[in-house]
């Protein structure tokens, strides 16, 4: 990756949009298009793909074309680019000549960055575009519409198969929430895409096999080490500490046993990390020992394996790091080792971190944490925290492969989720067990809870096995915890199917034995309510729906609820402060900042 080109686009990225870090592949696809190259890329809905784009056409002095095929999420994106201050139009039939005729002679004289247009209509037009407009970037959506392997077929793509040859020097950026690798192939095939740079973005990558072990002390975290150089000899792979100190005293340790290994962190001088990192990736030295700084940009296919000396932060992180091996889609090997001592160490950072982040990086801290915990298949975990669906055990983590004794849960779960769907989905973890153990509780009885049919319904459990269970329904993706919202449990769509009868699940049983040594006294994911943000989260979406009918904007275009959420979470109280909210970039801040923060300010 190009740092300087990367810098930039981190900079454009916070001013225009107000983020402050790329999603997964983001980065990466930005640097290959704008630096010139073909890309094809799969990323999940609400991945964001449309950022894939519109940041190179912001790097690049000239215009990107946009095909779409439907009009009103076009013209949807023109609005959403136009609040955050970036000049795109549309061009197609549901717009009236004058209209369109403007809009080309704004792009002709260079002061639009993106222009939507249907495929129907670019087919007609490039040829006369392509003289007249300066453009520098085609980006096509819904790109699995070319193919017929793809579920949407439709003929007026196969028209854009000749682009290449139209426009030679232009990259060509294809995008697609939707195509297997068939399909994928065959994109590139009619688009004749030379060489694209590949982001394939599923969040499941089944070839990495994972393992999370309590730290068994150093010199046995070594011997793993050269376990895994022995194993993949040709290969390379990274050990991430949690310190610079650390990083530099495994370097040291492994070195001594005869590994070849150099120590990467920021704390070094510049000269010596370029040289660290060109070392392996050219593959001069087989082992890297870095802080969490390395790693960004790296795109070498033959990492094999990630070694966690430490729990990282948060599952994000971890989860990006490990993703760091087996690119190439050959088995590869991820194993962390944690300790209480990481726990309380990132604790500590985050007390001493800036105050508006503190809430949300607990919260992400305690999710790792029972992600290191859990006894339950660790990939369906990681996948149910970024939504995506997975109804099997993965059968490649340690949970799969020494399974713990399962029972058919189908009752247990639906007794659960019954009693979550008679309380209106108003209760936490807590409540729940309590509730369906018949507890007599002041809070049951007077929110009348003691009178739902699945009062007392799960009586035959003990308190610590519906702790376990209710957990496992969590980080098996049958029940979402809202926590912007109380805690309180909502079923997903999943656990609805087991309600219904449609899917069994299992769970693991519960033994004392596999209890001992964990908090017994609560479920994993429940952690302290958050009413006041919750309030003031309510009172956000208020004076947002106050001013999109005023301006006549649809809401979420002036803010997001991840936006409002963020702001509820961090109580801005200046403009500069106000900048630090996800979504707030310079444009949206000096239009909409006064309004809101005059509202956190009220409700303080
Ligand atoms: P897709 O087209 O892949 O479905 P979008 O491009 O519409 O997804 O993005 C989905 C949402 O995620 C949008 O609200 C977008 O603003 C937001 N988003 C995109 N990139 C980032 C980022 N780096 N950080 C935070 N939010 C982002
Ligand atoms: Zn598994």
């Amino acid at each position: 990756m190009n740092p300087e080109r990367h810098a930039r686009a981190l900079a454009l990225l916070r001013r225009f949009y107000g983020y402050g870090s790329f999603r997964p592949g983001q980065a990466e696809i930005v640097d290959a298009v704008a630096g010139g190259r073909d890309a094809m890329v799969l990323m999940p809905t609400g991945g964001g793909k449309s950022l894939c784009y519109q940041l190179p056409a912001l790097l690049s002095d000239g215009l990107c074309i946009v095909i779409s095929p439907l009009i009103a999420l076009m013209d949807d994106q023109v609005t959403a680019l136009l609040a955050n201050g970036i000049p795109a139009v549309a061009v197609h039939s549901n717009r009236p000549e004058s209209e369109t005729r403007e809009a080309l002679e704004q792009a002709r004289l260079g002061r639009v960055k993106l222009l939507y247009t249907s495929p129907e209509r670019f087919v007609a037009d490039i040829d006369k575009w392509a003289r007249t407009l300066p453009v520098k970037l085609i980006a096509i959506d819904e790109a699995h519409c070319i193919s017929q392997w793809g579920h949407d077929f439709r003929p007026v793509y196969t028209e854009l198969s000749g682009i290449k040859s139209m426009l030679p020097s232009t990259p060509v950026i294809a995008l697609t929430a939707t195509a297997d690798r068939l399909t994928r192939d065959d994109i590139e095939q009619q688009l004749a895409l030379r060489d694209p740079f590949r982001w394939t973005g599923s969040f499941d990558r089944p070839n990495i096999s994972i393992e999370v072990r309590p730290d068994p002390g150093k010199a046995r975290r070594i011997a793993r080490v050269r376990e895994l150089v022995g194993k993949y000899p040709d290969d390379s792979g990274i050990v991430y500490c949690l310190s610079r100190s650390k990083a530099e005293s495994m370097t040291q340790a492994l070195r001594l046993s005869g590994i070849n290994a150099v120590c990467y962190h920021a704390g070094m001088p510049a000269a010596a990390r370029e040289e660290a990192q060109r070392a392996f990736i050219n593959g001069d030295v087989s082992v890297v020992c870095a802080t969490v700084a390395f790693g960004m940009g790296i795109d070498k296919s033959n990492i094999r394996w990630v070694v966690h000396n430490n729990m990282p932060a948060n599952i994000e992180s971890y989860y990006q790091e490990i993703g760091r091996a087996g690119r190439d889609g050959l088995p590869a090997e991820a194993v962390m080792f944690h300790s209480v001592g990481d726990a309380i160490a990132l604790r500590r950072f985050i007390d001493d971190s800036d105050s508006s982040r503190r809430g949300i990086n607990t919260e992400k801290l305690a999710r790792m944490q029972a992600f290191a915990d859990a006894a339950v298949c660790r990939r369906r975990m990681l996948l149910s925290y970024f939504n995506e669906e997975m109804t099997r055990d993965c059968g490649n983590c340690d949970v799969c492969r020494s399974a713990p004794v399962r029972f058919d849960g189908t009752t247990v779960v639906q007794k659960a989720l019954s009693a979550v769907l008679r309380t209106d989905c108003r209760v936490g973890a807590y409540m729940l067990r309590d509730i369906l153990r018949g507890a007599q509780r002041h809070d049951i009885r007077s929110r009348g809870f003691d009178r739902i049919r699945t009062f007392g319904a799960g009586a035959d459990l003990s308190a610590a096995e519906w702790n376990y269970y209710i957990s496992q329904m969590i980080q098996l993706g049958l029940l979402d915890v809202a926590y912007d919202d109380g805690n309180r449990l909502h079923p997903t769509p999943f656990g609805m199917r087991v309600v219904r009868g449609e899917e069994r699940v299992m769970l693991a049983q519960y033994t004392e034995e596999r209890q001992r040594g964990r908090d017994q006294s609560r479920p994993a994911a429940a952690t302290a309510p958050a009413s006041s943000t919750e309030a003031l989260f309510a009172r956000l979406k208020a004076v947002r729906r106050a001013e999109a009918a005023r301006i006549k904007m649809p809401p979420y275009l002036i803010f997001s609820d991840a936006s409002l959420k963020d702001m509820a979470m961090k109580r801005p109280r200046t403009l500069e402060e106000f900048r630090e909210v996800s979504g707030a970039g310079e444009v949206k801040t000096a239009r909409f900042g006064p309004l809101f923060l005059s509202a956190i300010a009220e409700f303080a």
